[in-house]
């Protein structure tokens, strides 16, 4: 068995069973016709029980066909050009590459000792996605598991410079359309059931800001705390982007903490000429972003930056055994004492070589060329008679449903959107999201493959369109 640890005697082994395993996935990625087989949980659920975990194959090449049949065969393909579903990317090649070479090594990012040049590398990419978002001196940040661990530190962070015992008084302001981290996060860190105000948003889904400055006014009218605003820049659904500057100055008014979560939008960091959407965001307080959707990283790649590094210690703790006190002294880079993981992967040199191959305007122009596909998409959309989309996008997703003019009962037309996602799934001829606006049943394309061409997009409304129609024609005698 020793004949499976990766060390100087095995090193041949290794180059075997990895290009085995890269030759199988290249060969995979070259072939695949459509994002998914539409294989359901029954059909695939006995095939995985019936491995049996305590008689090993023994052999790779045993390993990787069975493997095929549980999960290569049926996975959900993100390179795709008609996977239009939920916030992920396509990766690139030089981030993959990064992958392999991160797990071979097997750093852990929590202490210098167990890294040495990673830590430097991963400080080098903080301190660049800092000047990036223009943060200042000051700032630091730290790599994350994805946003909702970023959104989770941030409030954490804003929790204690609240300096407040009472957290039942604290509040956190987002918008209606904000990510559902910022409820969960409130929750883990303690504050009461009505910690989070939700603000409504105005026609292209932001944060309407005259009615954040009417509730920090009652909230300090009442005696409560305003801990944070928690701004979108670029909503899950909508890739709205909550006014920054306004929002900026209510926080410094009334002395409240401003995050930005930008785990979307972060993407315009890079972007040659959509930069400019993101002003404001260099007054935030701490920002999250996740290179994992829009810098087209494998997951996980986040990170928490910060305005001011001396904030990170509300997260320091000190561990004889890991990062004793000692270690400030001698100035030894601790990662760990800036995190809420301790064993840490070093997700940072997947961004690292992404830039060292592609470059920063690399990477963006990718992401423009998604926004530009989404613009174009809309136009589609817009002049279909057969659908109605909500916004026009900022960045690269699609909010629309099919309304066909001769069905005049919305329980029935969102019956039958639903039914268009679930039977295109089904088919695996394309993936598309859903959500709700208004109490009503949308689609949702998020756009985020610059392989995805407005034909992909104009194919793919019409098999919805066909399955809608198919739906109604079963089902308008019984429902309407
Ligand atoms: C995706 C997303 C998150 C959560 O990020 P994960 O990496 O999935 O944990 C948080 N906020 C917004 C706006 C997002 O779109």
């Amino acid at each position: 068995m020793r004949s499976h640890l990766l060390n100087d005697g095995t090193a041949d082994a290794y180059r075997l069973a990895v290009t085995q395993g890269v030759e199988r996935m290249a060969k995979k990625i070259a072939t695949t016709r459509r994002p998914f087989t539409g294989v359901t949980p029954d059909e695939l659920a006995p095939v995985v029980s019936a491995v049996d975990l305590d008689q090993p194959l023994g052999d790779t090449t045993a390993a990787l066909d069975e493997l095929e049949r549980l999960y290569l065969r049926d996975a959900v393909y993100f390179h795709h050009p008609r996977y239009l579903g939920h916030l992920n990317c396509p990766v690139v090649i030089p981030a993959v590459l990064g992958e392999a070479v991160l797990s071979a090594v097997n750093s852990s990012l929590d202490t210098w000792d167990q890294s040495a040049g990673g830590t430097l590398i991963e400080r080098r990419l903080i301190d660049w996605t800092a000047e990036r978002i223009g943060l200042g001196p000051a700032a630091d940040g730290v790599f994350t598991s994805g946003g909702t661990q970023s959104n989770l530190q941030a409030l954490l962070l804003a929790r204690e410079e609240a300096k407040t015992s009472d957290l039942t008084r604290l509040r956190i302001f987002a918008s209606e359309c904000s990510h559902f981290s910022v409820q969960k996060s409130a929750t883990l860190l303690g504050l009461g059931p009505d910690a989070v105000v939700s603000i409504p948003v105005d026609r292209e889904k932001r944060m309407r800001a005259p009615l954040l400055a009417a509730e920090l006014a009652s909230c300090a009218a009442d005696g409560l705390v305003p801990m944070a605003v928690v701004a979108t820049a670029g909503t899950t659904d909508f890739g709205s982007i909550d006014p920054l500057p306004e929002i900026a100055g209510l926080t410094q008014r009334y002395g409240a903490w401003m995050h930005v979560d930008a785990a979307y939008g972060c993407g315009l960091l890079a972007s040659p000429t959509r930069r400019h959407l993101l002003d404001g965001v260099e007054q935030a307080d701490s920002v999250t972003v996740d290179y994992h959707k829009s810098f087209f990283q494998p997951v996980s790649s986040s990170a928490l930056l910060v305005r001011d590094a001396g904030t990170l210690r509300h997260a320091t703790y000190h561990a004889d055994y890991l990062n004793p006190r000692r270690t400030l002294e001698e100035r030894i880079p601790n990662q760990v004492d800036k995190s809420l993981q301790t064993t840490r992967r070093f997700d940072a040199l997947k961004l690292w070589m992404t830039l060292r191959v592609m470059g920063a305007d690399g990477i963006g122009g990718l992401f423009d060329e998604v926004c530009d596909l989404a613009a174009a998409g809309w136009e589609l959309l817009d002049a279909d008679p057969r659908f109605e989309v909500v916004v026009r996008p900022t960045l690269s997703t699609l909010v629309y449903r099919y309304v066909p003019e001769a069905v005049t009962s919305p329980a029935l037309i969102d019956r039958a959107n639903l039914y268009a996602r679930k039977a295109l799934f089904a088919s695996g001829a394309a993936v598309v999201a859903g959500t709700k606006t208004a109490g009503r049943q949308y689609l949702k394309f998020t756009l985020l493959n610059p392989e995805t061409t407005t034909a992909d997009i104009a194919a793919v409304l019409d098999l919805i369109a066909g399955h809608a129609e198919q739906y109604l024609g079963e089902n308008r005698l019984v429902s309407a």
